[in-house]
């Protein structure tokens, strides 16, 4: 049988840039077999060392996770799709970009406003459904849809809607819930907007580079709609503030861009009951659902263990089509807008996948797990975790030092000793053209190793990319495939070179 099978971004540096691959196969198992065996690469990251799928890697027949059905052994049809689906992130992958919080954020929880705290909290929440004459007129284009009405416009306004991120995502979250009437904004942000936010980041102007990013998001919001409550924490959400901080709202938007914290919010909102809306972008694509514990399948069910840090590449290092997290977080919004009204159609159970570049949506479904550690039947999970050590951040840390590093000013320095080395740059030929360190050849990560022959053992090789983290893992690569010359990771990249060393190479 010739199946198709669909790779996604994130893989496809293993498959020479292959989007679908065709390999004859009866089963499933046999035609990831087929395609491993032409890619070999790709089988460490798709097996465990017991030749078991790994857990963040879904494998799709039809629209049918092959889990529910007969495992590999499902068969499959002629001209049939497989399709891989890994855990994206969106975001950083580094442990880096892990800061302490600011502050604690239950300390900014008015409690008065609370809508669970019952008796005064209850009043409130009537006496702020009813609907002013200027609200009135604001939501005519809902108040006349009969699926919403002036009850549903109501309920918008009693709701509290809890985003995390007020980034790519965040932002068309943000503006179209104030829009739609949502009567309490929760933002959660602890960042500040930075130039290269403004290519897809709309809810920040470049008036307000430099500034923090829910004091941005704030004015902005409260100009789309005065009538908003906006609740700002200018803090990292952590296993300590996020129980208290869930259990204030009624929904929960993921808008995060890494995977500790998209496993704290979905851990946190299965534990105090909330909906959790999530959304993910990478590049080109997206994935968006609503992990609902009380009603379905929740975001462990789907990829209970992340992948291994560094293997899904985070949009700073792979990019991210800007448009794509706009449609991706209204998708969110419209969700979360449902889910206030109490709505029909909820994409619960339903893992929606959608492909900018090739404009294509598919969906697929999704069960819950019985034995899912944190919603199943009998689960282990029954408090908060360290999210950085569950997604192996810490180990990442600790293994560091193994790799020799060398700073930009000592990289010019070794220049100018006029000593006999190689610098290798292992970002993309279109990275190149926007900027290089003069002397560097350029061998993309992912030749690394088919042409370690063109790497000379007997000089000293200095190993360079954007930030630091693609050239550290080419370095993993060659010591991996038995290259025995001394390799040393330039620290923090181009980037670092432009900013200590050379002003005139553009940071992109
Ligand atoms: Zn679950």
């Amino acid at each position: 049988m010739a199946v198709t099978i669909v790779i996604p971004t994130p893989l496809r540096q293993f498959t020479g840039g292959s989007s679908e691959i065709e390999v004859n196969a009866a089963t499933a198992g046999d035609a990831l077999l087929e395609l491993t065996t032409t890619h070999s690469e790709l089988r460490k990251h798709l097996y465990n060392e017991q030749n078991n799928l790994r857990n963040f890697i879904n494998v799709y027949v039809g629209d049918e996770d092959i889990r529910h059905l007969d495992g590999p052994s499902t068969p499959v049809k002629d001209g049939e799709t497989i399709m891989i689906v890994p855990s994206i992130a969106g975001g950083s992958t580094g442990a880096g970009t892990l800061l302490s919080p600011t502050e604690d954020a239950s300390s900014a929880v008015n409690a008065d406003e609370s809508l669970f705290a019952g008796g005064t909290g209850d009043a409130d929440r009537s006496v702020r459904a009813l609907l002013s004459n200027e609200e009135i007129a604001r939501y005519s284009r809902h108040l006349i849809l009969p699926e919403v009405g002036l009850e549903g416009q109501k309920k918008l306004k009693q709701a509290r809607v809890l985003t995390i991120g007020t980034g790519g995502l965040g932002s068309p979250l943000g503006l179209y819930l104030a829009a739609a009437g949502v009567g309490t904004l929760g933002i959660v942000d602890f960042d500040v907007v930075d130039e290269s936010n403004l290519q897809r980041q709309i809810i920040h102007g470049t008036k307000d580079v430099g500034r923090a990013k829910i004091a941005s998001a704030k004015d902005r919001l409260l100009d789309i709609n005065p009538n908003t409550n906006i609740e700002a924490f200018e803090t990292r959400l952590t296993s300590e503030n996020a129980l208290e901080l869930f259990r204030e709202f009624d929904v929960i938007v993921d808008g995060t861009d890494n995977f500790p914290t998209r496993y704290l919010v979905n851990d946190a909102s299965v534990l105090t009951g909330k909906p959790n809306v999530y959304g993910s972008i990478f590049r080109f694509e997206g994935q968006a659902s609503v992990f609902w514990a009380e009603k379905g399948a929740c975001y462990r069910c789907l990829y209970p263990e992340p992948p291994p840090p560094g293997l899904v590449p985070s949009c700073a290092e792979g990019g991210v089509l800007g448009v794509l997290p706009g449609i991706v977080g209204t998708i969110q919004a419209n969700e979360v807008i449902k889910v206030i009204l109490g709505a029909e159609g909820i994409l619960l159970n339903r893992l929606l996948l959608f492909d900018a570049w090739k404009m294509t949506f598919r969906q697929l479904k999704l069960r819950k797990d019985p034995n899912c550690p944190l919603c199943g039947e009998n689960p282990t999970i029954k408090e908060l975790i360290d999210y950085e050590e569950f997604c192996g951040l810490k180990a990442t840390v600790e293994e560091k030092p193994e790799i020799e590093e060398i700073t930009a000013t000592d990289l010019k320095t070794l220049f100018e000793s006029g000593e006999d080395f190689q610098l290798i740059d292992v970002r993309e030929p279109h990275e190149y053209d926007i900027a290089r360190i003069p002397g560097a050849k350029l061998i993309p990560l992912g030749e690394v190793v088919n042409r370690i022959c063109e790497i000379e053992k007997g000089k000293t090789t200095v190993m360079q990319c954007k930030g630091g983290v693609r050239s550290a893992k080419a370095i993993g690569y060659l010591k991996d495939a038995g290259f025995e010359g001394r390799l040393i990771n330039l620290k923090g990249g181009i980037g670092a070179w432009s900013t200590d060393v050379d002003p005139s190479v553009a940071r992109y």
